[in-house]
C-alpha cells in the first residue's frame, strides 16, 4: 500500500470518527405544551421549549393526560402502577430521575400502556436537563424536563387537576451549532492560517537567501577566473615556432591548427589554446579543457580570496520576525556595497592582456 493511500485512509477514518462523535453529541429539544383548567372555568395554556428527547426516543409528536406513578415517584419497580382513569386512553407518564436506569423507568411505564414518558431531573438541579441514554427502551417517546417544571406539574396533578401535555419535536443542537464550538473553530482556523503564512514566509526567505548566496558565489568565481586569466602567459606565434610547423598541433576548443601570428594563452599545465577560444571557456569552467587542471588552484587565486573574505566584517542582515515569535531567519538586505564595477575587472600581470581588457571596456 502506497504512503498516499495510507494517508487517505487515515484521513477517512478520522473524518468518520469525527462524524460519529458529532452524531452522538447531537440532540433534539422538545416543545412541551401544557393545558389545564385553573379551577375558575378558565383554561391555562403553557408552552416552552424546555425538554430534551432521549438518545433512543422516537422523534415524533405525543399527546396525553399527565399521569403519576402510585407510590414511588421514580417509578423504578417493573410492576409500577399508575394513577390513571381507564376512560382516558392516551396518557403520559411523569417520573422522577434516580434510583434506577432510564430504561427501567421507561419500560415500566410502557408496560402499563403509556404513550410517552417524561422524566424530570433530580432535586436541586433547577431547569437543567441531560441527554438521556436508554438503549433497552426504544420505540417510545421519552423526554427529560427540568426539576422545577416537573415539580410544578406534579403539584397540579397531585391536587387533582387534569393536565394535558403535548410534546413536539423542537430544534437540533450539536457541536457545530454551539457558540463555543464556533469560537473553537474560528480560533483553530486562525491558528492554521497563521501557521501556513509563517511557513510560507519561512520558505520564501530561505529560497531568497539561497538564491542570493548562489549569485554571490557565481560572481566571486567569475571574478577569480578573470584574475587568474590575467596572470596566464600570452604568446604571439611566429612562423619558426614548433606549434605552427605541423598540423598535429591544434587548439582543442576550435579544433583548428595554429598559424603564425595567432595569439595563444599558455595554461599552468603548459597546454596552449587560442586566446579568444580559451578565455570564455575559463570564465565558465576554470579548468583546462584537456587535462582538467584547475587554474584557480594552480595560481593560488582561491586561497587569496578566502584570506581576503575572512578579514572582512560579516554582512549587514535583516531579521524577519513572525508576529510574537522568535527571530526566524536572517536575510542579507543586499549585497555588500562593492567597489566600482570597473575596478572589479581583473588586473593583468602581462601587458598584452591589459590592452584587450581596456578594449573590452570601451
Ligand atoms: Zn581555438
Ligand atoms: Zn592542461
Amino acid at each position: 500500500m502506497g504512503k498516499k493511500t495510507q494517508r487517505s485512509l487515515l484521513l477517512l477514518l478520522c473524518l468518520s470518527g469525527l462524524a460519529r462523535c458529532s452524531a452522538s453529541f447531537l440532540f433534539w429539544t422538545a416543545v412541551v405544551e401544557l393545558t389545564y383548567s385553573d379551577g375558575k372555568n378558565g383554561t391555562v395554556d403553557k408552552y416552552c421549549q424546555c425538554g430534551v428527547y432521549g438518545r433512543n426516543s422516537l422523534l415524533v409528536k405525543a399527546e396525553g393526560v399527565v399521569t403519576l406513578p402510585k407510590g414511588d415517584p421514580m417509578g423504578c419497580s417493573s410492576g409500577t402502577v399508575y394513577n390513571r382513569n381507564s376512560s382516558n386512553p392516551p396518557w403520559i407518564a411523569l417520573v422522577k430521575r434516580g434510583n434506577c436506569t432510564f430504561s427501567e423507568k421507561i419500560n415500566a411505564a410502557k408496560r402499563q400502556g403509556a404513550d410517552a414518558v417524561v422524566v424530570y431531573n433530580m432535586d436541586g438541579s433547577g431547569n437543567s436537563t441531560t441527554h438521556m441514554g436508554h438503549w433497552d427502551a426504544a420505540d417510545i417517546v421519552a423526554i427529560m424536563v427540568g426539576n422545577s417544571q416537573g415539580l410544578e406539574i406534579v403539584r397540579l396533578v397531585s391536587n387533582g387537576t387534569e393536565v394535558m401535555m403535548q410534546i413536539d419535536v423542537g430544534s437540533p443542537h450539536g457541536p457545530w451549532m454551539d457558540t463555543y464550538w464556533l469560537y473553537f473553530l474560528s480560533i483553530a482556523f486562525f491558528i492554521v492560517t497563521a501557521a501556513s503564512i509563517a511557513y510560507f514566509v519561512f520558505i520564501s526567505a530561505n529560497r531568497l537567501y539561497s538564491l542570493n548566496a548562489h549569485r554571490r558565489a557565481d560572481r566571486r568565481l567569475k571574478s577569480e577566473a578573470k584574475r587568474a586569466i590575467g596572470r596566464l602567459q600570452v604568446r604571439k606565434l611566429k612562423a619558426s615556432d614548433e606549434e605552427t610547423a605541423s598540423d598535429s598541433h591544434v587548439c582543442a576548443v576550435c579544433i583548428e591548427s595554429y598559424k603564425a601570428g595567432d595569439v595563444v594563452t599558455v595554461l599552468t599545465c603548459d597546454h596552449i589554446f587560442h586566446k579568444a577560444c580559451i578565455e570564455p571557456w575559463l570564465l565558465e569552467r576554470r579548468t583546462c579543457p584537456m587535462c582538467k587542471c584547475d587554474i584557480l588552484k594552480a595560481l593560488g587565486v582561491d586561497e587569496e580570496t578566502k584570506g581576503s573574505l575572512s578579514a572582512e566584517s560579516p554582512p549587514e542582515v535583516t531579521v524577519i520576525t513572525v508576529a510574537g515569535g522568535e527571530p526566524m531567519y536572517e536575510v542579507p538586505l543586499a549585497d555588500r556595497p562593492g567597489p566600482d564595477p570597473d575596478s572589479l575587472q581583473h588586473h593583468y600581470d602581462n601587458r598584452a592582456f591589459e590592452e584587450d581588457s581596456a578594449a573590452g571596456r570601451r
